[in-house]
């Protein structure tokens, strides 16, 4: 029986896997959320895990109240997650959490030699140097989450890496589709947060809007696969149902495709290299009769462009882009700043903060931080 972990238990991944977990008998040891106790302590008793840990340390008397008639071990904080990244016997570790604040913990199960089945996007986007590194040394193989990842991953299955040309990799578009800036101005974040395709968390939901989601996985992408930027061509693609496509030396493009539901990544992710049933309904291309193409609008979705700027100065800079996202869509989501401001505030810290080189953890901390605080400061001044 396969034993994991899941960090970020009680988000729209996390929940999609223990539904996985549940069809398959995987065993989960540990589970982690933010904030959510009551559905924290719901899904640990369900799944009679060994440690539930609230990042939020004045959450956790209450889930030792709501787990009192258990043997549950309760954890907290940053401690907490290191403590479920760092234990022994664990088949693969989930990281499900949203945001930067999943990099240490990836960092200390990779230190632990246990795999990653990898949401958390921005972990390889602040940290990629570090974590593919630490990967290597440790031989913890990395499992990507991320549809479009996970997509790369099954159409590099049985070929060369050697012999990829490029990748294709695909993007809904967004909400806002064919918009211009002028049109984007009223935005609100109901508007934003209407995803055509998926049903996400509020971050990944803006993210996407913006198109910073696509700069975030060409990042991801580049790190996973030991990409350059020129190998990779972002194609609109508005049904999502080619989740991505690898093109090799002799022009033969094979592209992975389903219809959109996260459990089908996450499910392989978890069980590779197994394909089993899973929950979810099979893809009639009937049904959809026609699939389109298109380029992205780089000029509108100022964040994308940010993005690839940012991976081609290399260092600091993507965890720079990416903090400073983090802290613009949080401040969207508060109504506090307008939709266009988000990707003005990304463009902004880039041009604004200095590279600096990666050695180890503190220096990408360090430029998140930064970031953070250069946002801050200049929504101040608007
Ligand atoms: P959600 O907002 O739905 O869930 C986030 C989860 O992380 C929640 O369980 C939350 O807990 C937990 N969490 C947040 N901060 C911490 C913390 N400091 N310590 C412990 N747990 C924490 O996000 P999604 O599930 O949508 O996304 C998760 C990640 O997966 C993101 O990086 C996203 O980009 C990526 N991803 C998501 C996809 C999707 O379809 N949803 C698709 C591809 C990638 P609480 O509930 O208590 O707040
Ligand atoms: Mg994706």
């Amino acid at each position: 029986m396969k034993v994991i972990t899941i960090l970020g238990s009680t988000g729209s991944i996390g929940t999609q896997a223990l539904e996985v977990a549940k069809k398959h008998n995987i065993k989960i040891k540990a589970l982690a959320a933010h904030s959510n106790v009551e559905l924290l302590a719901e899904q640990a008793k369900e799944f009679n895990v060994e440690y539930a840990c609230i990042y939020i340390e004045e959450k956790a008397n209450k889930l030792r109240q709501l787990l009192s008639d258990t043997d549950i071990k309760v954890l907290t904080g940053m401690e907490g997650l290191k403590f479920i990244a760092a234990l022994d016997n664990v088949d693969c570790m989930l990281n499900s959490v949203v945001g930067m604040v999943g990099l240490t913990p990836t960092l200390t199960a990779i230190e632990h030699e246990t795999d990653i089945a990898l949401a958390n996007k921005e972990t390889l986007v602040a940290g990629g140097e570090l974590v593919t590194k630490s990967a290597k040394e440790h031989g913890v193989n990395i499992y990507p989450v991320d549809s479009e990842h996970s997509a790369i991953f099954q159409c590099m299955q049985g070929n060369k890496k050697s012999q990829v040309r490029k990748i294709i990799l695909t993007a809904s578009g967004g909400p806002f589709y064919g918009k211009t800036k002028e049109d984007l101005k009223s935005v609100t974040v109901k508007d934003a947060l209407n995803h055509p395709n998926w049903s996400m968390g509020n971050k990944i939901t803006i993210d996407s809007s913006t198109l910073m989601n696509k700069g975030l996985e060409f990042i991801e992408a580049m790190w996973l696969f030991d990409l350059k930027p020129e190998q990779i061509e972002i194609v609109v693609h508005r049904e999502s149902v080619v989740h991505s496509a690898v093109e090799y030396n002799d022009c033969s493009v094979i592209a992975q495709m389903g219809v959109p539901d996260m459990k089908i990544p996450i499910q392989y992710a978890l069980l590779y290299p197994d394909r089993m049933e899973c929950p979810t309904k099979p893809l009639s291309l009937t049904d959809y009769g026609k699939l389109s193409f298109a380029k992205p609008d780089y000029q509108t979705f100022d964040c994308l462009t940010a993005c690839i700027k940012a991976i081609t100065l290399g260092g600091t800079m993507p965890a720079v882009v990416n903090g400073a996202n983090e802290e613009a869509v949080a401040e969207f989501l508060k109504g506090n700043i307008s939709f266009l401001q988000i990707g003005e505030l990304v463009t902004s810290a880039l041009e604004n903060i200095k590279k600096e080189e990666i050695t180890c953890l503190e220096d990408v901390l360090n430029a998140d931080n930064k970031a953070r605080m250069f946002v801050i400061e200049k929504i101040k001044t608007l």
